[in-house]
């Protein structure tokens, strides 16, 4: 398969509305306008098959060299074990599975929070 299109960077986050105008606002201060193909799903990586499936076809597409992937706080999608914790682990294992499908991606891994967005 030839790549006919390449996309800087994988943006993953999830569909929840609270958290929109910050991840847009970070993606602006990263100049990544235009520049990013999206996957936004409820949950992020919690639904890990899901995800893993889509970003395989943004991989082999676009062959991005980068990969952000937002997780947040206070997710309906995670409800009773909201816990940072349990959002980092599932955000690692989604970054395994990234650099699986392509060894030299650079991902990172980032909570968004009503106050803010800090790397995990
Ligand atoms: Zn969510």
């Amino acid at each position: 398969m030839s790549i006919q299109h390449k996309a800087h960077t994988l943006v993953i986050h999830c569909i929840d509305f609270r958290f929109q105008q910050q991840i847009e606002d970070n993606l602006k201060v990263r100049n990544l306008n235009g520049q990013f193909d999206r996957i936004s799903w409820p949950g992020v990586s919690k639904d890990f098959a899901s995800i893993a499936k889509s970003a395989e076809v943004s991989i082999n597409l676009h062959d991005p060299d980068e990969a952000i992937i937002y997780e947040h706080e206070d997710c309906g999608a995670y409800g009773e074990d909201n816990s940072l914790e349990t959002h980092c682990n599932n955000a690692k294992k989604l970054k395994a599975r990234l650099i699986e499908l392509k060894p030299d991606i650079k991902v990172t891994t980032l909570f968004v929070t009503f106050d803010g967005i800090k790397e995990i």
